[in-house]
């Protein structure tokens, strides 16, 4: 079943057009990486999916939700998609366990016990339990990153999105919040994510995505792409980045 569908999507900010007849599908339960140079448009491609940003043109379906409908209730879809930034995006003055349990008990309406122990249940398995009483303050960026990610887990979300969830980390806690990750993906969830971490991509992706000028210029498994991709622009950029 396909979650996620792009037909023929534009977007401009202003003059600059960042989205270029992006065609693309993204079945249940696929990992797909995306990656590409700077200012290629992924953050905006994945932004979009959630409507962090407004597409131009085209049409856009999520979880059966059309995003260039203006009268599709955001907030639902919005319920069903778990986001992890770059930057963790913590809540400074709350706790571990309130950053996890504010959504699920606001939006979900889910009783504060029952949230809590969801949140326990999520602390678990980024593997931190005993921080749930922590500031953030108080947590390696590694730590923070995995809450972050039990705090998406928590609303029960049919899709994650990832936004170079590890480009802030000290490289010693890379791999932390990779493996996370990786579990994730094992267990079947739907998951979009933007890395320069080609290891993962090699190891979890079903398929990789090549941005460049805002157009995918080039995608397929991570087999392809690494041992024999077709495009001078993809080479390049592998070139630079392996
Ligand atoms: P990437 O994530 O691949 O680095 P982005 O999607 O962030 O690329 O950005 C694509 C292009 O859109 C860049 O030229 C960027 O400067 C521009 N851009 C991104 N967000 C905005 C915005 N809110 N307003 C104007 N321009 C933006
Ligand atoms: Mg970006």
């Amino acid at each position: 079943m396909t979650l996620i569908r792009f037909d023929k999507v534009n977007k401009w900010f202003g003059k600059l057009h960042v989205l270029r007849d992006i065609n693309l599908q993204i079945r249940e339960g696929e990992v797909v990486v995306v990656i590409g140079p700077s200012g290629s448009g992924k953050s905006t491609l994945l932004r979009c999916i959630n409507r962090l940003e407004a597409i131009s043109e085209g049409q856009l379906t999520v979880d059966g939700f059309r995003l260039d409908d203006p009268k599709t209730n955001i907030n639902l879809l919005r319920q069903e998609i778990g986001m992890v930034f770059q930057h963790f995006n913590l809540y400074p003055h709350k706790t571990v366990l309130e950053n996890i349990t504010l959504a699920p008990i606001k939006v979900r309406k889910i009783a504060k016990e029952e949230a809590e122990k969801t949140a326990t249940f999520f602390l678990e398995k980024v593997g931190i339990p005993e921080k749930a009483q922590a500031y953030p303050s108080q947590l390696s960026g590694g730590q923070q990153q995995r809450v972050a990610i039990a705090r998406g887990l928590a609303m029960k979300p049919k899709i994650m999105l990832f936004d170079e969830p590890t480009s802030a980390l000290d490289p010693e806690m890379i791999n932390e919040v990779l493996d996370v990750m990786k579990a994730l993906a094992k267990e079947g969830m739907t998951m979009v994510v933007v890395t320069h971490e080609m290891g993962f991509a090699r190891e979890v992706a079903d398929r990789v995505i090549f941005m460049d000028n805002g157009m995918i210029v080039e995608e397929g498994t991570p087999e392809h792409f690494f041992t024999n991709p077709r495009e001078e622009r993809a080479k390049l950029f592998l070139s630079k980045i392996l």
